[in-house]
């Protein structure tokens, strides 16, 4: 289970509005991608589902319940950034394991879920390092170990690969795509990368100065663009 439904989301910084009303539903197990220009309002909008953020308005919603007051170690989610986020004094193993260990959980279960979740992504020869010790690649590995050890109904990534060189983004890509086929989890991605969004995407939701230009699956955005701006952004003939 993992339905998201956004209802006219907005968040404002101050005066000004970086979200301005934002209607979205993500299926159960889907694979939905955020793209659009630098600064229209991506991270803030993933930060607002994981509960990083408050809305200013707007209602948030995860198989149905309103999660808007839900603190976000409650809500469900796991959230995969750019810049990883480990711990540097932390091991693999204990980078992975941290969350479910602040969770509360047994020994034994977070034992269990880091050892599956590191031999689906290959890290078991590296669960004894320091992220310092580690390359680009296998630094995000961990980031995404540490996500799904969590078991979350809902992944959200922003821009998880933008910082891989484009041999290594190739690469995590199929494995992100394994992953979802494997997990059935509805993840939420965004992307810069036009070859990320249409391989990936079940639907990709095109954002532009905090509000959607359109939102539909690769072949209809591709095919159909609403618009000049999501002609342009995806790279359509027109
Ligand atoms: P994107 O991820 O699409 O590049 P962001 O969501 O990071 O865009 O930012 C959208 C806008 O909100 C930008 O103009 C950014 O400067 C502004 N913004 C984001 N976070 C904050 C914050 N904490 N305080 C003030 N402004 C912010
Ligand atoms: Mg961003």
């Amino acid at each position: 289970m993992g339905s998201l439904q956004l209802t006219s989301i907005r968040k404002s910084f101050g005066t000004h509005e970086v979200l301005k009303g934002i209607d979205l539903d993500v299926k159960d197990g889907e694979f939905v991608i955020f793209v659009g220009p630098s600064g229209c309002g991506k991270s803030t909008l993933l930060r607002v589902i994981a509960g990083l953020e408050d809305a200013t308005a707007g209602s948030v919603r995860i198989d149905g319940a309103e999660v808007v007051n839900t603190p976000p170690a409650k809500r469900g989610i796991a959230m995969v950034f750019q810049t990883y986020a480990l711990y540097p004094h932390l091991t693999v193993k204990d980078n992975m394991g941290l969350g479910l260990k602040q969770a509360g959980e047994a020994k034994a279960v977070i034992e269990e879920r880091v050892a599956k979740a590191s031999t689906m992504l290959s890290l078991d020869e590296y669960l004894g390092r320091r992220p310092a010790e580690l390359s680009g690649g296998q630094r995000q590995r961990v980031a995404i170990g540490r996500a799904i050890v969590r078991e979350p109904k809902l992944f959200l990534f922003d821009e998880p690969l933008s910082n891989l060189d484009a041999a290594l983004r190739v690469h995590m890509r199929l494995e992100i795509a394994a992953l979802h086929r494997r997990l059935k989890a509805t993840m939420i991605y965004v992307t810069h990368d036009q070859v990320e969004a249409m391989t990936l995407a079940d639907k990709i939701v095109v954002l532009n100065a905090g509000a959607i230009e359109q939102i539909g699956s690769p072949m209809e955005l591709y095919n159909r663009p609403a618009n000049l701006f999501v002609a342009g952004f995806l790279g359509s003939p027109q």
